[in-house]
């Protein structure tokens, strides 16, 4: 058995109900026996076990009050992975299916990709097993509230710095923020990111992720003598990633013509319309399916699928494991060149081998996507200047660091 095998089953072994962060370890550690090779002294110094282990994970109760005057307890996380370049950074996540496992691989995940951008970032994720879906804005803010009274103690601007994440936006950040500025009694405004802009937050951080991603795949496909002109696109999700990945695209000169939640997809022939898919998500906060109420012609499918559509280039912008090896093989069977990960961990082991296998050109999310972890960092030198980066300049520095990260 190998060196690595081992550290892959011993990781299995000690924590066998973590599915998601087996895979991420598996992932990863397939890919760097050649660096192992011509380093030995990375073996001897146990980094690879050292990497495997969060430096922190903390698990508390977070109770708060419905609507209807009830209690409910929920379950909050931050695993605090690595300050080996710099303090903990990473987002948090409100999803029903959010455990301890899931935070892992995404600490983990982040790592990695904020090492990436270059900029002195540690890696760290949390979040709640809490759903936000159908809440009212009372019972988010109470959520909200009831979980910074205890993160609170664990973060601050030179330890941890959360952010958003699925199901956490600038409203949640903004209740989060307000929270840790009563109990803290201080306005460390570099302590979160994603805030609004009149308390601190960054032109161009809503947009980042999504930019960073087309940016990315963009370069990618010139590089191999391809364009985005005229392309059809297929964005997985309608949150925060997908809906900026589709405007970008567009901007770019591709034609976006499905996208989807967990519900199910919208198919347009014409092309999506960002204005109106924002209106509906970002503005309404209502159900993707409300599109063709809009745009008659589109049609609207319940349930999976959306791989199955013919399209040029796909973006899973949605949630882990989105594309398995059937909906890869029917990306590559319609014609498919490239996919660019907008969400993390998108595409499963077996897909990832098939589709490069097949040669196409994959951006793997943890370059792609990193474009908002990298402008969270450019709001906290910011917050640190006391100043206020014009659009335009935040998003040319985040253009420098997709270009970086390509090379
Ligand atoms: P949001 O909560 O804003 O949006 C998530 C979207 O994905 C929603 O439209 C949601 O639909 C949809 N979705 C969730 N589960 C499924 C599913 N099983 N099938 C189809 N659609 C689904 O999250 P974000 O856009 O912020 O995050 C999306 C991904 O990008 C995540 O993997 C996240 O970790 C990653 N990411 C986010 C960054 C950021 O800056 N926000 C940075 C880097 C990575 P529904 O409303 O029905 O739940």
């Amino acid at each position: 058995m190998t060196y690595l095998q081992k550290i892959i089953d011993d990781v299995k072994l000690k924590d066998p109900d973590q599915p998601e962060f087996h895979q991420t370890a598996e992932e990863i550690l397939s890919t760097i026996e050649p660096v192992l090779n011509n380093n030995s002294i990375y073996v001897k110094s146990k980094v690879i076990e050292r990497l495997v282990e969060p430096e922190r994970q903390i698990i508390f109760r977070v109770p708060w009050v419905d609507k209807n005057g009830e209690l409910q307890i929920n379950r909050g996380f931050r695993v605090q992975h690595s300050s080996a370049i710099g303090p903990y950074k990473g987002g948090l996540r409100f999803h029903p299916s959010v455990n301890l496992g899931i935070i892992k691989f995404l600490a983990f995940e982040q790592t990695f990709k904020n090492a990436l951008t270059g900029l002195s970032i540690g890696g760290g994720k949390g979040g709640s097993d809490f759903n936000p879906r159908g809440k009212s804005d009372l019972e988010i803010m109470n959520f909200c509230q009831s979980f910074m009274t205890e993160l609170y103690r664990h973060i601050g601007q030179f330890i941890d710095i959360p952010a958003g994440d699925m199901g956490v936006g600038e409203r949640e950040i903004g209740y989060l923020y307000g929270q840790y500025k009563r109990i803290s009694n201080t306005f460390e405004a570099g302590t979160l990111t994603g805030k609004g802009i009149s308390y601190g937050g960054s032109l161009a951080r809503k947009e980042a992720t999504g930019y960073g991603v087309l940016y990315f795949v963009n370069s990618m496909i010139n590089y191999h003598g391809h364009s985005l002109t005229g392309k059809k696109v297929i964005i997985s999700g309608s949150g925060n990633v997908a809906l900026y990945s589709c405007k970008k695209a567009v901007e770019l000169g591709a034609k976006v013509i499905a996208m989807s939640d967990s519900d199910g997809y919208i198919y347009d022939e014409n092309g999506i319309d960002f204005k109106t898919m924002h209106n509906i998500k970002e503005i309404q906060r209502k159900r993707i399916s409300e599109y063709v109420n809009y745009f008659p012609k589109a049609t609207y499918t319940k349930g999976r699928g959306i791989w199955n559509i013919k399209c040029d280039i796909a973006f899973p912008c949605a949630t882990q494991n989105d594309i398995d090896v059937n909906d890869a093989q029917a990306l590559i069977d319609n014609g498919c060149f490239a996919v660019g990960e907008g969400a993390n961990m998108p595409t499963t082991n077996a897909a990832i081998k098939l589709l490069l296998d097949n040669n196409i050109l994959l951006a793997p999310a943890k370059a792609a996507n990193a474009g908002g972890v990298a402008t969270s960092a450019l709001e906290m030198a910011q917050n640190s200047a006391r100043l206020s980066w014009t659009f335009e300049e935040v998003d040319s520095k985040l253009k420098e660091i997709m270009k970086h990260i390509l090379k």
